[in-house]
């Protein structure tokens, strides 16, 4: 990519879309496109069509998804399908159409098998049956990384694909059900906090492990990889390190300064027991994360506490 390069970020106000574009153009990038939902339905292939015969995108990141916790997405299987299918079958196909050079396409980590070999390697991909809590999410990436595969080999088109880990940081979603796990405790122990609870309940039995990228180091890595990677096989972006949900929520708890106790609500679903990347393709072609989890988890905390009035919840 040029520095002057048109540059479209779709999903430009999610978690992930926010963090590339801040990089972009932290980075000196002049020509990022972003268009909001209102400006922009990235479901509708008229409205997206005319959208890139007009801006002429060079390179596209798309990151526009509908994404969610453990138990929106294991309540909401036809949404989490329907959705995500629609916007990538609209922007992947559009893409090649109007002539962009290359595109980089996010997955995620809950592609891989639900008892694969740890850590996962990006061979592991259709090696057996999926988490179910997040099967619907899973199958509707598994087929956009196929498309973009199906596009390399059919049409040559530069359509490469990025699986991160659990990702958290600022912009994320920070409602009580539908969150992930980070911003989902960092609230609620906030809140314990602030009403003086001696107890919070926690989802699942706080024993399964998970490795967590912060969206900052995610986003330099999709630069990176739309930088200097052209291969059809899929890359895994993490940090390689794991850790329980158990000490996880003992973390959040001591930077947020609130010493009450933890029941694990085993009514609510573990998800997978275990799942941590092996990054080492990545790390070969030169890229290493950079935030670890307790400057991550502190930079997040701080975004949080200056937004809590104004953001998704
Ligand atoms: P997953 O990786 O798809 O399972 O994504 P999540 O981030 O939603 O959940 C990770 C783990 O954290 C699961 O074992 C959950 O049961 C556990 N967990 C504990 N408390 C919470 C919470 O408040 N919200 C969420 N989303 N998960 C929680």
């Amino acid at each position: 990519m040029n520095k002057d390069s048109a540059i479209f970020v779709a999903g430009a106000r999610g978690l992930v879309g926010s963090a590339i574009v801040r990089r972009l153009q932290a980075s000196g990038y002049t020509n990022v496109l972003y268009p909001s939902r209102q400006e922009l339905d990235l479901s509708d292939a008229d409205q997206v069509k005319k959208y890139f015969e007009g801006m002429k995108p060079e390179y596209v990141f798309i990151a526009a998804a509908k994404v969610g916790g453990i138990l929106a997405n294991n309540t909401q299987p036809v949404e989490f399908l329907l959705e995500n299918l629609k916007i990538q079958n609209t922007l992947i196909p559009i893409s090649y159409e109007c002539g962009v050079k290359k595109l980089l396409f996010l997955g995620s980590t809950c592609i891989y098998p639900k008892f694969c070999e740890q850590p996962i390697k990006e061979s592991a991909l259709l090696s057996g049956p999926l988490e179910p809590t997040n099967e619907a999410y899973a199958i509707a990436k598994i087929a956009g990384i196929k498309l973009c595969q199906a596009y390399k080999k059919e049409y040559g088109f530069n359509a490469i694909c990025a699986q991160p880990t659990n990702l958290y940081g600022p912009n994320d979603n920070f409602s009580s059900t539908g969150s992930h796990v980070i911003p989902g405790l960092m609230r609620r122990i906030m809140e314990a906090k602030e009403a003086k609870l001696e107890k919070i309940a926690c989802w699942g039995t706080g024993t399964p492990t998970r490795e967590f990228l912060f969206v900052d180091d995610l986003a330099d890595a999709c630069i990176f990889l739309m930088d200097s990677y052209d291969g059809i096989d899929i890359v895994n972006v993490g940090t390689g390190d794991e850790i329980s949900i158990a000490d996880l929520t003992k973390l959040i708890c001591e930077q947020v300064g609130w010493e009450g106790e933890i029941e694990w609500d085993t009514s609510k679903p573990d998800g997978t027991p275990r799942k941590v990347c092996d990054i080492s393709k990545l790390k070969s072609l030169g890229w290493n994360p950079k935030v670890d989890l307790a400057k991550g988890i502190e930079l997040t905390l701080s975004w949080f506490k200056e937004h809590q009035n104004s953001i998704r919840t």
